[in-house]
Formats: structure tokens, C-alpha cells, sequence
């Protein structure tokens, strides 16, 4: 009895004094701090990794709860309450509501001085009928978490649950953006990163950089993607009107036929691509709907076509813009026809900031090991925490989600996309420690 008192006291007092001392030199005993059993001490990377792993079903329950009350864009009412809810059961400083509608911002202080660091997970979902019979299948008809954003907002709540728990080890203060309407507010709506940002998400306090990520099921799960530079591509989304004059379909010499116009339209908005714009230069120009006429013996007098303009670098983009002008301004006129066109709902390039990608690396690849950190080839699609990127620097990452062998390989935006669980702990682990590391590089560098 007596003896295990002697240790128990002797053991109080090395946790107290080491814990004292971690506070003072925390660099230096976050790796070699040793606990009242000797044993190694943990270094905060494998106190993440622990806590992590104790997080994983906890973690799946809380990805498949959203996987089955998918909200569209605008609309994540009961998502932004799951969320708040959680954030504050943390003991967050403080938890923001509404920004941007159903956006969620939250700020956790570390106990230690630093800088502000940011982290972002998108809310919405989309209309898509899911198709995969699983016990956690979508039950909001016609609507699913397609895009994974289930996963991003799983593994955001997962980062904020570890590092609630160890604020002793956190040099500054990380901001927690849930951000609704990533895929697109509804027409006649704003919504997105746009729309937090105007309502003050990078405000009070602005972090020095921001990070994200999204799954990927085209990489495997236990590997993570970067770009250095563009990683995704802009999106400009854009709506022509071709007008004519209507007029009996046998006599069209007496009419301007906007069905002729807007085909050749077509097919020279292609040659900018294949014959304007360098061809080491990504840029995709799709014509995605075409709507005019309405009998087949009447000359139109009006087409509507939509599409989007897809690159990977600003310059092209608006050179292809001003193109688009030119082309259809040159058609149009050759035939007595005129046009207008309207970009919409656009997105800038997703340039992560090669410095911070550089810094950052070590610590992916110290965590995920080094054959699995991977540089695909930037991507097509577009993703709206560019707009996050041009007001501070940002990194966006890819996790892998996929996995070959159990069949995990549709894509995401398809009836069939489903993610490997397993990346939910990984995500976690990665994002904890790329955030930590932030703010240990830069507080560092402070004093
Ligand atoms: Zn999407
Ligand atoms: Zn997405």
C-alpha cells in the first residue's frame, strides 16, 4: 500500500515536472518528453496518431450520419447544426453561425503564442440518386454526398476533436471554416466561399495561410496528392444568346437563322482551343447545352447555349474570354445575327502557394511515409477554395480514398462514388500534424 503511494507521489511529481518542463522548452520535449513508466514519450505527432486512431469509429459513425442527410447547396440547415453543435461540446472559443448562410467558423486558441491558421471543409451535396445499397444510403431522395464532402467535413471534426484536447501544444490559434455551397449556390442565389468571405470569415482574427483538402478516389487510399502551383483548374461558367429573325423555314433568305449561326458558333469556339491558344496550355471549352426553335418549319430566332471554360493558368483565361468575344462577335456579324454572352458562377485557378507547399511537405511526408505523398497532374475541375487562396496563401491536397482491391474506384459527381473509410483516421493524422507544423514553423520564426 504504502509503497504504491511512495509511487504514485513519485509519478505525480515526474508527470508534473516534465508537463512544466514541456511547457517551457516544448520543441525539445514534445520528442523526448518520458512519461512516469518510462516508456518513450510520445511526440505530438504520436499523440495525434493515438488520439486518431481512438477516433475511428466514432469518426465512420459521424461520416456515414451526414452520408445519410446529404443537404444541397444553400440548404445544409441540419448539417450546420451537427456542426455547431459539436464544435461547441469541444469547448471551442468560439463558434460563428451563419456566415454565408449555413457557413460555420470556429476558433480553438492554443495555450502557446502564434500565428492564425485556417482549415476548410465544404457542407453540400448533390442532385444525385445514390445508387450504392448501403445500410448509411442517402435517405433525402434524389440528393447524395457525392463529392465527398461528407469525408471533409468527418475529418475537420476529427482535427478539431484532437486538437481540443492538446491546446498545451499549440502555438497561435487555428480557425475551423465548414463552408456550404461549394458545388454552386442555386440560380438567383449567392452562396460559397464568395459569399464567407464578404460576410467575414477571414476576419477577426485573418489567418496567415489556409489549408484544405478533397478525396480523391483516383488515388489510393493511405496516399495524399499535392500540386506545387495550379492544382485545379478555373471554371467560368457561361451563357450565350444567338439572336436572328424568325421567318418561314422554306424561305430563309428573308430571315437570320440563329440555329445556322450558333453551329458555326460552335465549332469556332473549339478552334480557340485547338488552334489559338498554345497547346502546352490546358483549356477546355464545352458547349454543354444548346436550346432554340420551336417547329421544325420556322426559321429561329434565337438559340441559348451554356457552357463552362476550363485553365489552369489566368492568363489563358482571359485571353480565351476575350477570344470567346471576338469569335462570336465575328460570326454573328458576318450574318446579319448578334449575340451576348454572360460569365457567371466562376472560379479562379486553385494555386497553392509553392512556398507553403514546400514547407509542408516534410511533415506529409513524415506522416504518410514518403512513397505516398504523390504529384499527379493538376486537375479540370474547379473547386472554390480558390477564392480562399487569393486573399491568403493556401494549400489544397488531395486525400486517396480509393482502393482498388475492395472495388472503392468511382469517381466522385457519380451514382456510384463511395470512399474507403479508412482514410477518415489518415485525413485526421495528416491534416492535425500539417496544421501544428504550421504554426511551429511560424512561431519559431517569430522569436
Ligand atoms: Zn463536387
Ligand atoms: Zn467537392
Amino acid at each position: 500500500m504504502k509503497k504504491r503511494a511512495g509511487l504514485a507521489i513519485s509519478a505525480f511529481l515526474i508527470v508534473f515536472l516534465t508537463n512544466a518542463a514541456a511547457h517551457w522548452w516544448p520543441g525539445y520535449f514534445t520528442s523526448f518528453k518520458a512519461d512516469a513508466m518510462g516508456r518513450q514519450g510520445l511526440s505530438a505527432a504520436d499523440e495525434i496518431a493515438r488520439k486518431a486512431e481512438t477516433l475511428r469509429s466514432k469518426l465512420i459513425a459521424q461520416r456515414r450520419d451526414f452520408h445519410m442527410h446529404p443537404e444541397l447547396s444553400n440548404r445544409e440547415e441540419r448539417t450546420s447544426k451537427v456542426i455547431a453543435e459539436r464544435l461547441r461540446a469541444l469547448g471551442f472559443d468560439e463558434v460563428r453561425t451563419g456566415v454565408g448562410k449555413y457557413g460555420v467558423v470556429g476558433i480553438l486558441k492554443g495555450k502557446q503564442p502564434g500565428p492564425v491558421v485556417a482549415v476548410r471543409a465544404d457542407m453540400d451535396a448533390l442532385p444525385i440518386l445514390e445508387t450504392l445499397d448501403v445500410p448509411y444510403k442517402s435517405q433525402n431522395a434524389g440528393v447524395k454526398h457525392a463529392c465527398g464532402h461528407d469525408l471533409h467535413m468527418t475529418v475537420q471534426l476529427g482535427v478539431a476533436e484532437v486538437l481540443s484536447g492538446m491546446r498545451e501544444k499549440i502555438h497561435g490559434t487555428v480557425k475551423f471554416i465548414f463552408q456550404p455551397a461549394e458545388e454552386g449556390p442555386p440560380a438567383n442565389e449567392e452562396g460559397g466561399a464568395g459569399l464567407m468571405i464578404k460576410e467575414g470569415a477571414l476576419e477577426n482574427p485573418r489567418p496567415a495561410a489556409i489549408f484544405g483538402l478533397h478525396v480523391m478516389p483516383n488515388i489510393e487510399v493511405g496516399q495524399v496528392g499535392y500540386n506545387i502551383g495550379p492544382a485545379m483548374a478555373s471554371s467560368d461558367r457561361f451563357s450565350i444568346t444567338i439572336r436572328g429573325k424568325k421567318v418561314h423555314g422554306a424561305y430563309p433568305h428573308d430571315g437570320i437563322d440563329a440555329v445556322v449561326v450558333a453551329s458555326e458558333c460552335i465549332t469556332a469556339l473549339q478552334s480557340i482551343r485547338s488552334r489559338r491558344i498554345n497547346t502546352q496550355e490546358p483549356l477546355v471549352i464545352t458547349v454543354g447545352s444548346i436550346h432554340g426553335g420551336n417547329r421544325f418549319n420556322i426559321i429561329a430566332d434565337e438559340v441559348k447555349l451554356e457552357g463552362t471554360m476550363r485553365t489552369l493558368s489566368e492568363d489563358v483565361r482571359t485571353r480565351a474570354m476575350d477570344m470567346m468575344k471576338q469569335t462570336l462577335g465575328g460570326i454573328t456579324t458576318a450574318y446579319g445575327a448578334s449575340y451576348e454572352i454572360d460569365f457567371g458562377q466562376n472560379n479562379p485557378v486553385t494555386f497553392n502557394e509553392p512556398a507553403l507547399v514546400e514547407s509542408t511537405l516534410p511533415v506529409m511526408r513524415k506522416i504518410m511515409g514518403e512513397n505516398n505523398v504523390v504529384s499527379p497532374r493538376p486537375q479540370m475541375g474547379a473547386e472554390d477554395f480558390s477564392k480562399f487562396q487569393q486573399v491568403v496563401p493556401g494549400f489544397f491536397y488531395f486525400l486517396g480514398v480509393g482502393n482498388k482491391s475492395k472495388g472503392i474506384t468511382a469517381m466522385i459527381h457519380t451514382p456510384e462514388f463511395e470512399a474507403d473509410e479508412d482514410s477518415l483516421v489518415i485525413g485526421v493524422k495528416l491534416m492535425t500534424n500539417v496544421l501544428l507544423d504550421y504554426l511551429d514553423r511560424e512561431s519559431a520564426k517569430r522569436k
